[in-house]
């Protein structure tokens, strides 16, 4: 399945920076993109497909909550919410192994990969053992992370959670918070770990990710984001209404609004959800430069509310998507549900476009272009960037063209996802990633044992 050396590929349209190009053909050397032309004639042996994008990156995934998609939609006995949801995830964080975290995370990053992404960002915070103690190799759960980022061959870019506190000012953990928790020298330790795993893997980059405004004091901010070393600063912020609370009564700021005015929050920082802000926090958090990292289907399966799109966009605010608890696997999927959240919230139409312009074209240009920042990643079909792409199957759907291809894509699912190839690797094949019953195979194995116990 991998592109030899020099191998060329053939496709009768593609979408390449400047625009949809027809006849475009791609040559591919070592994994990267070594010549584009448009107008070309294919040549004997070229690999022919219909429709080429450049995949995207999914910027924000817990990867150990894929093991609970779908267990967690029965009603409990008064309303539901985030922080009953919340309980039963930290019940099953309790339970995982490393090996099963492993054979989750490759499920999982397998089914991204069917679904058009090209690389995970993994904020990824279950780091020791049941009991709360690091393992003798603190950075071993990350290291379960990349082996099954390189099962399923997808790109990561690791983000290593710092967590030390159940609420503002510090608070004491609590007790199911364990397999978390960090001091500011074991998370050095850890980061120095993650350093040496990453160097070892192939396209892959390293962040880091103080937990939320909950989870870590000012000075521990501080420390984290000097950490980072110039890589991506990922945090959670403004998820949930309660927290806004509990951060006006800790500071008399809310959590977006503190933030702005204690970090220096520029393009290097990439803030999860921001789902509960003011006009005047969205414009300024637009105006920082910061990615806003949007999970729209996390955010509607946990009542989250609604994100401020579209004065974000109108300010000139970067979007990117993720899929967060990871309970439904879908990039099309993320981008309508973000446009559908805009209209029901201001019901209107084509919220999230300019005047005359596809929603679908810009919903996927303007999370291509902010995944790739958030998470230190090339996009685009250019020379020199990795060969990271994915096709489409015009079949259900030939009569379209252009930037109704992607509309139809994101609204109406005719066309599909046909391959995907990383660093010119074709994982996925007509649909199917190339080693889909063996992942499948241990995932559920792992998913029956997770079950029973
Ligand atoms: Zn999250």
């Amino acid at each position: 399945m991998a592109m030899m050396n020099g191998t060329a590929l053939f496709a009768q349209k593609a979408l390449l920076p400047d625009g949809w190009r027809d006849r475009v053909r791609l040559l591919v050397e070592d994994g990267i993109i070594v010549s584009v032309e448009a107008d070309a004639t294919p040549a004997p042996g070229d690999e022919r497909h219909e429709l080429i994008l450049s995949a995207m990156s999914n910027l924000h995934s817990h990867a150990f909550q894929r093991a609970m998609a779908g267990l967690t939609e029965t009603r409990g006995p008064a309303d539901d919410s985030f922080w009953s949801w919340r309980n039963t995830m930290y019940r099953f964080a309790l339970t995982m192994s490393p090996e099963d975290v492993e054979a989750v995370a490759a499920q999982l990053y397998m089914e991204m990969l069917e679904a058009g992404f090209g690389r995970v960002g993994e904020f990824h915070y279950l780091h020791h053992g049941p009991d709360g103690d690091p393992y003798a190799n603190i950075a071993e759960m990350a290291e379960r992370i990349v082996a099954a980022a390189h099962i399923a061959g997808i790109n990561l870019t690791l983000l290593p959670v710092f967590y030390a506190h159940s609420g503002f000012g510090g608070l004491a953990p609590a007790d199911g918070q364990r397999r978390f928790i960090n001091s500011l020298d074991s998370f050095e330790r850890l980061m120095s770990g993650c350093r040496s795993l990453i160097g070892q893997c192939e396209g892959a980059a390293l962040g880091v990710a103080p937990h939320s405004l909950r989870a870590v004091t000012p000075q521990e901010l501080d420390a984290i984001v000097q950490a980072s070393a110039g890589g991506p600063i990922h945090i959670h912020i403004a998820e949930q209404t309660k927290e806004v609370a509990d951060c006006l009564a800790w500071s008399s700021a809310r959590p977006v609004e503190w933030l702005l005015d204690n970090a220096s929050v520029d393009e290097r920082w990439c803030l999860i959800h921001a789902t509960h802000m003011t006009e005047a926090e969205t414009r300024s958090l637009a105006r920082s430069g910061a990615v806003a990292g949007l999970c729209p289907i996390t955010e509607a399966n946990l009542g989250d509310g609604i994100f401020s799109g579209h004065i974000f966009l109108e300010e000139g605010g970067r979007i990117g998507v993720g899929s967060d608890s990871n309970v439904l696997i879908s990039l099309n999927g993320e981008l309508r549900q973000l446009e559908y959240s805009q209209r029901l919230g201001r019901q209107a139409r084509n919220v999230l476009a300019a005047p005359y312009q596809s929603t679908g074209r810009h919903l996927l240009d303007s999370a291509a272009h902010g995944g790739a920042l958030a998470l230190h990643a090339t996009t685009g079909i250019v020379t020199g960037h990795p060969a990271d792409m994915l096709s489409l199957d015009l079949t259900a759907a030939p009569y379209l063209v252009n930037d109704e291809i992607l509309d139809h894509w994101i609204f109406a699912e005719g066309v599909t996802v046909d391959s995907v190839w990383i660093r010119g690797r074709r994982q996925v094949v007509a649909g199917r990633h190339v080693a889909r019953d063996e992942i499948n195979r241990r995932f559920v194995t792992t998913m029956r044992k997770l079950l029973r116990q």
